[in-house]
């Protein structure tokens, strides 16, 4: 099967809340795979090397731009994140639907390069809302706050680049608007593909098989 009609991809203004969402939509959907990326970023006091992220340093991060390990890579609110090969590869081999995290630039080159897959924008219900919880999170500066907020408005404008909008307003909701929609796409004839053709390669014994 083709990667990209058995991909995922989910983004949103920082703060939305699409972290909490994607790992409460792991716990329900077994098939599914977090592309797990590489950033220059600070390890937050709640993150895990290897869950959230690898963490690397800014001149690791540079060599692997040069030795073309990266599917895609941005620089994001002042630091460099990027999906690498490997990790997608893996997924992939394990015959899982990969879920990548990225934003909006890095969503703009994978449907350039799985124009097939899936793209989820998660947006929060007001701006306001939006501001309270990078607050309440407390894992960002006054001056990240404010540089998040700012690149926040550009995303949102690029909305139009995505097949579907989740506002995260009451969670449960959001969840199980994410989950209806990555059910219904396990559905579609592109997912499914594989399952006919190994019904009608397995039809041997009938008459006109
Ligand atoms: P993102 O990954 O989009 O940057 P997070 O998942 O880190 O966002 O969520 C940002 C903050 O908002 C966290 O403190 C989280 O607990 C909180 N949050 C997430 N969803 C909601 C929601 N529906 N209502 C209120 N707070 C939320
Ligand atoms: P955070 O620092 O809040 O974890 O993430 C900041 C932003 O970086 C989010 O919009 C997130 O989707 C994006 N991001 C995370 N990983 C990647 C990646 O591999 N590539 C790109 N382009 N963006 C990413």
């Amino acid at each position: 099967m083709k990667i990209d009609t058995v991909s995922i991809v989910i983004s949103a203004p920082s703060g939305t809340g699409k972290t909490t969402l994607i790992y409460k939509l792991l716990d329900r959907l077994d098939d599914l795979s977090f592309v797990t990326s590489t950033t220059t970023r600070d390890k937050r006091l709640s993150e895990e090397e290897g869950k959230n992220y690898y963490y690397v340093s800014n001149n690791k991060f540079q060599k692997m731009i040069d030795d073309e390990e990266f599917l895609e890579w941005a620089i994001v609110h002042g630091n460099r994140y990027g999906t690498t090969k490997k990790e997608v590869d893996r997924i992939r081999d394990a015959g899982r639907i990969p879920v990548f995290d990225v934003d909006v630039q890095g969503a703009r080159i994978l449907k350039s390069i799985m124009g097939g897959a899936t793209f989820i924008f998660i947006i929060p219900p007001t701006f306001e809302a939006l501001k309270k919880r990078l607050k309440n999170r407390a894992t960002d500066s006054e001056q990240q706050i404010a540089t998040r907020l700012d690149n926040a408005i550009t995303e949102l404008k690029e909305y139009t680049m995505y097949d579907y909008i989740v506002v995260n307003d009451k969670i449960d909701s959001a969840l199980s608007d994410l989950e209806s929609i990555i059910r219904t796409q396990m559905l579609s004839k592109n997912f499914m593909e594989e399952k006919v053709r190994l019904i009608l390669e397995n039809n041997n014994d009938h008459p006109s098989g």
